[in-house]
């Protein structure tokens, strides 16, 4: 999964990365509203946090200009405590949620989870595939209950798979979903990381779709593990 952070206070900015990071994220970021508009105008992101109070183009018109502009990315936008009116201008204009300032960074990645998983149709935190279980909210996976040890890329690629299971995704998409925008995008590497995640986890879990990309397994023919 792929967001982008929109935040001109560098402190905050980067506090919201390195959690973003942490919690299995790619993670663009901009610190003006310009910028933010142009990347959320031109990169497939999953989620996108908007402060509203930014130089050069206030947070209200860049989500206004991507919602006119047919950009339907779920955005959580950071509102002043006490700015109520705010919180109503940034609904209505078409933002998904909001988490008031100051905020403890658990609730913004609690919020953020349940927009992705809300669009990837998901209801709870976990979502499994027959024995595999991935856990949004640890970023850990299991099959059959054991635990699965992941690197980050593993994990981001497990998790998009995981969100969208029932269609298939192309090596495009996962590249555009799974990287941060100044990462060296070798459309090799994701064919390298299926390979890897083969190895952990049961190899028919992930199927090749020739000339397509990849989809998981139905859960049934994943079976319960035994
Ligand atoms: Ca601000």
């Amino acid at each position: 999964m792929r967001v982008l952070v929109v935040e001109d206070d560098p402190d905050l900015n980067t506090q919201l990365k390195t959690a973003l990071t942490d919690a299995g994220y790619a993670v663009d970021v901009a610190l003006d509203g310009e910028e933010g508009h142009f990347l959320g105008d031109t990169e497939p992101y999953d989620a996108i946090v908007l402060d509203l109070g930014l130089p050069k183009m206030d947070g209200l018109r860049v989500l206004e200009a991507w919602r006119s502009e047919g950009r339907k990315m779920p955005v959580l936008i950071l509102t002043a405590r006490d700015r109520w009116s705010d919180k109503v201008a940034g609904m209505d204009a078409g933002a998904d949620d909001y988490v008031a300032k100051p905020f403890h960074m658990e609730e913004v990645l609690a919020r953020l989870r349940a927009l992705i998983r809300r669009v990837s149709g998901h209801t709870t935190s976990e979502i499994t595939c027959g024995s595999l279980s991935l856990d949004t909210r640890s970023a850990r996976v299991a099959w059959d209950g054991n635990p699965v040890k992941l690197t980050s890329h593993e994990y981001r690629l497990l998790a998009y798979l995981m969100h969208h299971q029932g269609r298939v995704v192309s090596r495009t998409e996962i590249i555009e979903h799974l990287y941060e925008q100044d990462f060296d995008r070798d459309s090799n590497t994701v064919e390298v990381f299926i390979g890897r995640l083969r190895k952990k986890l049961p190899d028919n879990l992930i199927e090749t779709v020739r000339g397509l990309g990849y989809r998981m397994a139905s859960p049934q023919s994943v079976g319960d593990g035994n």
